[in-house]
């Protein structure tokens, strides 16, 4: 007799979700558990190799066949994200999923030190992008029966810590970039729109942040995805306009989700 794990239909079954920042760290954990958890992920990313690994892995697992979007935030145009919302729209038809993932880190240091163009660049990355990707995939999003937005915050996004500068301000710019859109399009559309917090997680960013730190005293990337598989999933239907913490919602999601 097959176990009921064997026969429980996978949570992400024929969603289409696409996440930024899919070919390391977090991004690349989450986007091989979506996979694994039934859906077709879109990998966007600044490394083409690193996006090429991420499919590899997912091909070999037989799981749905992702699609690879190589494209740099930092420089991308608007012509480019409006080409992109145009091409899942057109291949897909729908979008029931976007995680903003990537992020940038810049330098840590007093505020007045730091040198514009790393503000700039870390604004670009953090925050406009978030802005220019789910507008040019509002067609697509708005066209799923059941849409989910997550956005990618931080425990200094939700309260400003010294020398965490632009990477900080950013963060509470997309809490606030959440907010707007939760409330707005709760009641227009099926779209939920929320932000998480992973929390200190074993990853390059988090080395580059805490150089001192010993990376095998942290979660692994792997650990939190049964948060994220949870929230991009029907059972997470309600949730709304929320900033989530990552490891308090672990304590509640089943690891088999
Ligand atoms: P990593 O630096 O390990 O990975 C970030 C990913 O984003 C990489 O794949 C990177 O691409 C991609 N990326 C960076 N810049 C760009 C760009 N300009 N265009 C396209 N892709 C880009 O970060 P984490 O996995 O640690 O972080 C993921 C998210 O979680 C971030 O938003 C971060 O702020 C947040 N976070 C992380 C914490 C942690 O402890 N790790 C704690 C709190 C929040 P490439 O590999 O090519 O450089």
């Amino acid at each position: 007799m097959p176990s009921s794990r064997a026969t429980s239909p996978k949570p992400l079954s024929g969603k289409i979700i696409l996440v930024t920042g899919a070919g390391d760290g977090i991004g690349k954990s989450v986007s091989l558990a979506y996979a694994r958890a039934g859906a077709t992920v879109i990998l966007l990313g600044r490394t083409q190799q690193k996006l090429e690994q991420v499919y590899d892995e997912i091909v070999s697992e037989q799981l749905c066949e992702p699609i690879i979007h190589p494209m740099d935030l930092a420089s991308a145009s608007v012509e480019d994200y409006e080409l992109l919302g145009k091409s899942v729209k057109e291949q897909f038809g729908h979008l029931d999923g976007l995680l903003h993932n990537a992020g940038h880190l810049g330098t840590l240091g007093p505020m007045q030190y730091m040198p514009p163009e790393t503000w700039m660049k870390i604004m670009q990355i953090n925050v406009n992008a978030g802005f220019l990707l789910t507008r040019a995939l509002m067609p697509a999003l708005l066209a799923s029966s059941d849409a989910r937005v997550l956005f990618t915050s931080s425990s200094v996004g939700r309260k400003g810590r010294a020398y965490w500068g632009a990477y900080a301000v950013s963060k509470f710019a997309v809490e606030g970039m959440m907010q707007v859109l939760a409330d707005e399009l709760q009641s227009i559309s099926a779209i939920k729109v929320n932000s998480v917090n992973p929390g200190a997680t074993r990853t390059p960013m988090r080395a580059a942040a805490y150089p001192a730190e010993n990376p095998g005293s942290l979660p692994t990337p792997e650990s939190l995805t049964p948060a994220y598989v949870f929230l991009m999933s029907d059972a997470a239907a309600q949730i709304n306009g929320q900033a989530i913490n990552i490891r308090e919602l672990l304590e509640q999601v089943p690891s088999s989700v």
